[in-house]
């Protein structure tokens, strides 16, 4: 709302830019980043068109999560089971690797996700979470698991000039002797996490297909090149 006329920036794959840390749209010359919670959380309540304003170049982290858009969204409309668009099956199971990282879709009779991450800090170390795609699924076991980092790659990201809004407030940060700022909202807090991103970077489908959809140590770089794949398979 801030640039001249007041583009409109898609929220399709068409638009994306991964970086590192966040999922970015990029239109012509306007571009947002960080957009990864906030379509997680209209796509948890089944909100599959919507209008958002905004100033700046950043949707706001809030406490790290989507539990205030979640609230929010919900107090704005009738939460239903999420469901986007009509579901088109999965024709084959569909799998992108990079290293040992993975995403995968597996053809199934309803939508689940299964996201596995592995740290070699002991306050993380290897962790797992899965859930089934209803509203209640999304809003109790995801919705609300926060971002997490490392306290020294939070200086050197500071150093970069990025993140100048992160604190304490809105991101789980582990330092050598563990988490700096707990408690943790779930013991499986950073996975359930990584299941939060991982919905909003394929909610750019539009659509999820039917299936069960598995992760592990990916990134946003990983998911958005996952969903662009998957959508050339639905529309083949
Ligand atoms: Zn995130």
């Amino acid at each position: 709302m801030d640039l001249p006329g007041q583009p409109l920036i898609p929220a399709t794959l068409a638009a994306v830019q991964p970086t590192q840390l966040s999922t970015e749209l990029v239109w012509g010359s306007a571009r947002v980043r960080t957009v990864e919670h906030l379509l997680a959380a209209l796509a948890g309540l089944g909100v599959g068109d919507a209008v958002i304003e905004i100033d700046g170049p950043e949707v706001p982290l809030l406490d790290g999560s989507a539990k205030e858009w979640v609230e929010v969204i919900a107090l704005a409309i009738a939460p239903s089971s999420p469901s986007l668009a009509p579901m088109p099956q999965l024709p084959h199971a569909l799998t992108l690797q990079d290293g040992d990282a993975i995403v995968c879709a597996f053809p199934a009779s309803s939508i689940r996700f299964t996201y596995g991450i592995d740290f070699p800090h002991p306050a993380i170390g290897n962790q797992w979470h899965s859930f089934d795609w209803t509203f209640e699924g999304f809003a109790q076991e995801v919705a609300s698991a926060r971002t997490f980092g490392f306290a020294a790659q939070v200086e050197q990201l500071r150093a970069m000039g990025l993140i100048q809004g992160g604190s304490l407030d809105n991101a789980l940060v582990c330092g050598p002797e563990g988490w700096i700022n707990p408690p943790l909202r779930f013991a499986n807090e950073p996975a359930r996490h990584k299941l939060l991103d991982l919905v909003g970077d394929l909610s750019l489908l539009g659509h999820f297909p039917q299936a069960h959809f598995f992760a592990y140590k990916a990134s946003h770089t990983l998911h958005t090149r996952f969903a662009q794949q998957l959508q050339q398979l639905l529309e083949s």
